[in-house]
């Protein structure tokens, strides 16, 4: 965890915090925003660019279509109205990753507003108001290291320059680190269930960046904020938020006063750092992008990408915890992503019994990738797999116990459940308690003692013959089978 500086939970309590968040997300269209250069990450540097995207005199940007129809998906997904007309503009500023001089952006008519986002967190819920949605295009990137004198000298990559970004910016309406952290996974589950982005951070499809200031609480007036960029992992960013939080109520507990200002994270120290202050900050000079013509998304247009909006994660836990008898939790990991989910809904519509899917997802399914330390993306055993299993116990051709054993030979040869029952030449319990009944009538055959123990009254000796069938079959018999077999045999 962070190393907070040192002031005491006592004044801690004190002050709000109060936090806001931007995020950029990089739409998966196959071509870049304004020309038709690839956008594939990981090209051989500066090998997908053009005289558009390289910023070169004279070159006319063209709007990609596909752009527009996934940040209005997007927008729809988040709660937005769409604005009919929304402007490009030119955002100026000089950066040795910006050949143009100035990114094309939007400014005071972005494409969609009004949002929010609904956290349920220690079982309340809270709306976090989005304030925009805008898109813009990406810059190139300064390359530090990977290439001949990087000791001594800078590279610029710019087949980044040029990809498509929806930039998200919400209200200043979450009061923790914890809050920060909950709304950045709900925005990345919807954007990752509307499949406009694969919201990778690793590879820069989602940057975020934190505003966050304190104030005494019961204040009206907010504190000086200051702005915390270049955070790449959600666990870091509640980090560098705990931190940031800590300091600010330091230096006004001890008198002083917050710049506003630009901070960086280290994550190794876990203490942010400034960056720049805001009397150096960019006046951008925004003014519409003479090139581009208002983007008009109509009603008709509007409409049409609503329907291919899919049942958002929130909605989807809600049905499927009715539709299924499953627990909020389960609704949770089975909608982690939305192809795990509509596996699963698959598997259990096609199931016999669609609730006993659902609970050996829960049960056996879950208990061994927890063990594991496995994601349920890794599972050996598909949800169609688990829904064979099911359809097997459903119909009494395997017993729990069977079924469990079959999904430790899955785990322990990582394969799928279809395969390993095969493997195992299509075990049934029928034929299991046919290898039993001679088990349990030889056992009785050598004890005859116990029998007429048993048979003048003394019920508790059927427990011996249990332990002797058990011991006979090395451990591998089902108990519960084993004791109805005994007691059968007994009374003939
Ligand atoms: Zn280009």
């Amino acid at each position: 965890m962070a190393t907070s500086p040192d002031i005491s939970v006592a004044a801690r309590a004190k002050y709000e915090p109060i936090i806001g968040l931007e995020v950029h997300v990089q739409l998966l269209t196959v071509t870049k925003i304004f020309c038709s250069c690839s956008t594939r990450f990981g090209a051989p540097p500066n090998s997908n660019v053009c005289p558009v995207c390289l910023g070169l005199p004279g070159a006319m940007p063209v709007l990609n279509k596909k752009a527009v129809e996934f940040a209005v998906l997007a927008s729809l997904a988040l709660n937005c109205k769409i604005n009919e007309t929304s402007i490009f503009a030119r955002k100026n500023y000089f950066y040795p990753d910006l050949p143009k001089g100035y990114q094309i952006s939007q400014y005071d008519k972005p494409l969609a507003e009004h949002g929010w986002i609904e956290l349920t967190m220690n079982g309340t819920s809270k709306k976090i108001g989005i304030t925009r949605l805008h898109l813009e295009e990406d810059a190139g990137k300064s390359l530090h290291e990977g290439f001949p004198d990087a000791a001594t000298k800078t590279a610029i990559d710019l087949n980044r320059s040029g990809v498509p970004l929806i930039e998200i910016v919400s209200e200043p309406d979450m009061s923790s680190p914890e809050e920060a952290h909950e709304y950045l996974t709900r925005l990345k589950e919807i954007i990752l269930f509307t499949a406009v982005s694969d919201c990778n951070m690793e590879e820069g499809s989602l940057r975020c960046d934190a505003n966050v200031s304190v104030r005494p609480l019961g204040a009206r007036q907010l504190g000086t904020k200051t702005e915390i960029k270049n955070v790449n992992s959600f666990r870091f960013i509640r980090q560098a938020l705990d931190y940031e939080i800590g300091r600010q109520v330091e230096v006004l507990e001890s008198g002083g006063k917050i710049v506003q200002e630009t901070r960086l994270y280290n994550e190794n120290e876990g203490k942010t750092y400034q960056m720049r202050s805001k009397e150096q900050a960019h006046d951008y000079r925004y003014f519409p992008d003479p090139d581009l013509r208002p983007l008009l998304v109509n009603e008709k247009w509007r409409n049409e990408i609503r329907r291919l909006l899919p049942e958002l994660p929130e909605a989807r836990r809600k049905r499927m915890m009715a539709d299924y008898g499953i627990t909020g939790y389960d609704a949770q990991v089975l909608t982690s992503s939305k192809n795990l989910a509509d596996q699963f809904e698959s598997a259990a519509k096609d199931a016999k019994n669609p609730k006993r899917v659902a609970n050996l997802v829960q049960s056996e399914l879950m208990g061994r990738l927890n063990a594991r330390n496995l994601a349920i993306e890794q599972s050996p055993i598909s949800m169609q797999g688990v829904a064979q299993s099911a359809d097997l116990v459903e119909s009494a051709t395997i017993s729990g116990k069977m079924l469990k054993d079959l999904y430790d030979l899955c785990f322990e040869r990582n394969k799928d459940f279809s395969a390993v029952y095969e493997e195992e030449g299509r075990p049934e319990q029928s034929r299991e308690v046919s290898v039993l009944e001679k088990i349990v009538v030889d056992v009785i055959a050598a004890n005859p003692k116990q029998v007429e123990q048993y048979r003048a009254g003394k019920k508790t000796v059927a427990g011996f013959f249990v332990g002797q069938v058990m011991k006979a079959s090395k451990g591998q018999a089902n108990p519960q089978l084993v004791n109805e077999l005994v007691v059968k045999k007994l009374q003939e």
